[in-house]
């Protein structure tokens, strides 16, 4: 069959074939300690079920307003103020089918045939193939361990052109877990102003931080680059709420009124249960997420002391989100590795490749810490055998 060009040259999400993989090898009653699980292994709060329940009984199952109902756009401005005391109204709120619906829309909208799009490496698999979709061309800034996975303010210089229009931010970082700092923001934010690139802030593991780390959104800096840039969140990772579907872009008036036709002509309005459902998530206070914060931290911290004891492996101790990305170029290839640790030692993990490095995997520390212990003593005593 002859599909669409841009379909015909995208390329698959590798993070969702191998765990596609994973899940097969468990259903065939396989013993598979998953690493690589790009979502919470929390069940939704009570709390926030029993909302999508009451609303399923009270008849709550129509079009809503295609870019959601305005008590949830209410609710995600004051959430805003309260936790970054940043002031959008609420008809600067597009709510979406999930973050990834966010990104994409805040492409199709911003992005243009011939446009350049500078896209940090390591990345999130989808976008490179949104920016693709988008008809725009995509730039990567690689960086690497030794600089914590950061772009520097003379990399983000050196890589503008005529054409660049957008800088696509992930802090805290999927998959190298890293968080930019305010200082670091500042620097990029200064550049985008001087030179009107638009920022998409992909802010999804935003509550998702570590230690002492702040996590600060880049539009938090000033009038200027708040003006320039798209914030994109979700229920999805701080609430466990994956399967639910929702995720809105905050930005320009402008934008978000293009965003509101586009999405007007595609999906109409998220569903209308789980936008209750993220409603009563946003109404509650921090205590669950705190919750899974600190478990995710404790995890985190023992993957970290493991990782310790495997000297064939480099890494930097992720500062926020729920993944570590390793340099484990000493024992090859990662998209070999990765099937090779599936297949002899039933422990999945992310190949780097679908992220932009070859050389690396993803290990998630989205789930219990019993099961990191047994994954990564089977990784250790593994490399150890050779
Ligand atoms: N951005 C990043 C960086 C992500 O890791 C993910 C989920 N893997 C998303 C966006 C998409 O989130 P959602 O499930 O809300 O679409």
């Amino acid at each position: 069959m002859k599909v669409n060009r841009r379909i015909h040259d995208l390329v698959g999400s590798s993070t969702l074939a191998i765990t596609a993989r994973a899940k097969e090898l468990i259903s065939q009653g396989k013993d598979v300690i998953n690493c690589a699980a790009g979502e919470p292994d929390f069940d939704t709060p009570v709390f926030i079920k029993k909302a999508a329940i009451k609303a399923i009984e009270e008849g709550f199952t129509k079009y809503t307003p295609t870019v959601g109902i305005p008590p949830l756009k209410e609710a995600i401005a004051q959430k805003l103020q309260k936790d970054y005391q940043l002031s959008y109204k609420p008809s600067q709120i597009a709510v979406s089918c999930g973050a990834k619906h966010s990104v994409y829309n805040a492409l199709q909208v911003l992005a243009d045939e011939g446009d350049c799009v500078l896209i940090p490496s390591p990345y999130w698999v989808s976008y490179p193939e949104m920016v693709k979709l988008s008809g725009a061309k995509a730039k990567i800034l690689a960086t690497s361990l030794e600089a914590n996975f950061k772009i520097t303010p003379a990399q983000l210089r050196a890589n503008l052109s005529g054409s660049t229009k957008i800088l696509i931010l992930n802090s805290p970082s999927n998959p190298t877990g890293m968080v930019y700092t305010k200082e670091e923001l500042e620097a990029i934010a200064g550049i985008c102003v001087e030179r009107n690139i638009y920022v998409i802030s992909d802010e999804i593991y935003g509550k998702l931080v570590y230690d002492t780390i702040e996590f600060v959104s880049i539009a938090s800096l000033g009038e200027e680059i708040r003006d320039l840039t798209v914030i994109v969140n979700g229920v999805s990772k701080a609430y466990a709420m994956t399967g639910w579907r929702i995720g809105w872009t905050v930005g320009p008036q402008a934008l978000i009124d293009a965003i509101n036709k586009l999405q007007d002509h595609t999906t109409s309005n998220p569903t209308s249960i789980s936008q209750m459902a993220a409603l009563a998530a946003l109404k509650a206070d921090d205590t669950t997420i705190n919750a899974m914060r600190e478990e995710f931290q404790k995890r985190r911290d023992l993957m970290i002391r493991w990782l310790n004891q495997i000297p064939e492996i480099r890494y930097v101790p992720a500062q926020g989100a729920f993944y570590i990305f390793c340099d484990v170029s000493r024992l090859g290839d990662g998209a070999v590795l990765a099937k090779r640790m599936l297949d002899q030692i039933n422990v999945a993990v992310i190949p780097g490749e679908g992220f932009g490095s070859s050389g690396f995997i993803r290990l998630s520390f989205a789930t219990s810490q019993e099961k990191i212990e047994e994954g990564m003593r089977r990784i250790k005593e593994w490399i150890k055998k050779g």
